[in-house]
């Protein structure tokens, strides 16, 4: 029998990626949605508060997908563990490291699986480049992450909000790549948030992590096309580079053959494999690194973000 699964919060990553990827999965069937705006025409029942359709299908759904903001998704999640179900969360896993703890807790007593999905973990040069570095001297990185956030999040108020990221929202996918090559733990030793006067959140951000060398910037005033790249340079002299979110992989400059089933269905493959072992997939380490940014690093308050 099919995994019988619910989207909650339908927004964009909902209807571009999990929507599409749960009908393409066969192990996957869509049961219902619930949202707040109203019936999305997806040919599921639809709901408008999360306790109702638990309470309503109760019995006929096994799992969650949860695709709201990370600053709400602590709450859904517990309710949703609670009642039984097996939860995906998007990227952030939860606001805080702390949120993220006691929903990992809380899936262990319930037996249920929770799964935290880094979508960026999946793209296709990610699996190479770990095989490439493992067990090899890293001597350098440099994470490129730079977009235009009025092209990638227009009229997303939360991603300012306090709990929302700000550019740390798609820079998380960087260290959700980075943290899985690199053979060694990565952390930060000192970083610079550019916050909007009339903002919570930095639009940019400067991170320097434990060796000398090592840096990440990440900015969102990039009007022109997107950059999503990482630069390693090995002890031995060697450089890889992913570019364009981890879908492509050069090494010393040459172009190497990747492939991936796409970011997506790769998760949705994941969380069906998780399922069927009863086991949880809770990868914190991301967001360590983007608390450590915010504990340490020093704000510089930039013009405001009209
Ligand atoms: P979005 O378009 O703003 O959608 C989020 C949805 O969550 C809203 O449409 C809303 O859906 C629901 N929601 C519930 N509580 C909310 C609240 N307090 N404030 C705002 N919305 C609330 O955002 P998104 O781009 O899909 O991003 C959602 C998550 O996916 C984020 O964590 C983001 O990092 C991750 N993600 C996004 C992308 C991307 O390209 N956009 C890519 C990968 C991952 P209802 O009205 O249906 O309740």
């Amino acid at each position: 029998m099919p995994i019988r699964i619910a989207i909650i919060g339908y927004g964009k990553i909902a209807r571009d990626q999990h929507l599409p990827s749960i009908r393409a999965d066969d192990r996957f069937e869509l049961v219902a949605v619930s949202t707040r705006s109203g019936d999305p025409g997806v040919g599921v029942p639809c709901f408008a508060d999360n306790a109702r359709m638990f309470e309503e299908l109760r019995g006929r759904l096994d799992a969650v997908a949860i695709c709201t903001p990370p600053i709400v998704r602590h709450v859904i999640a517990r309710a949703a563990l609670e009642a039984g179900l097996h939860v995906m969360l998007e990227k952030p896993p939860a606001a805080t490291l702390g949120e993220v703890e006691d929903l990992d807790r809380i899936a262990h007593a319930c037996g249920r699986t929770l799964f935290a999905a880094w979508h960026s973990q999946q793209a296709a040069a990610v699996p190479a480049a770990a095989a490439l570095l493992a067990g090899r001297k890293v001597a350098g990185l440099e994470i490129s992450w730079r977009e235009d956030v009025r092209k990638w999040h227009p009229g997303q108020e939360w991603i300012w909000a306090p709990g929302g990221f700000g550019v740390f929202d798609p820079g998380i996918n960087a260290l959700s790549i980075a943290t899985r090559i690199l053979p060694e733990p990565l952390f930060v030793r000192e970083a610079t948030l550019l916050v909007p006067a009339n903002k919570q959140s930095p639009i940019a951000a400067h991170l320097a992590f434990s060796e000398p060398g090592f840096t990440a910037e990440m900015d969102w005033r990039h009007a022109t096309s997107e950059e999503w790249t990482i630069r390693i340079r090995t002890g031995d002299g060697a450089m890889v580079e992913l570019r364009d979110g981890g879908a492509r992989l050069l090494v010393a400059g040459v172009e190497q053959a990747v492939e991936s089933r796409g970011e997506y269905p790769g998760l949705y493959d994941r969380f069906a494999t998780l399922i069927t072992a009863r086991e949880s997939e809770v990868d914190r380490e991301p967001l360590r690194i983007v608390a450590d940014a915010f504990l340490v690093g020093r704000r510089e308050t930039v013009q405001a973000f009209e």
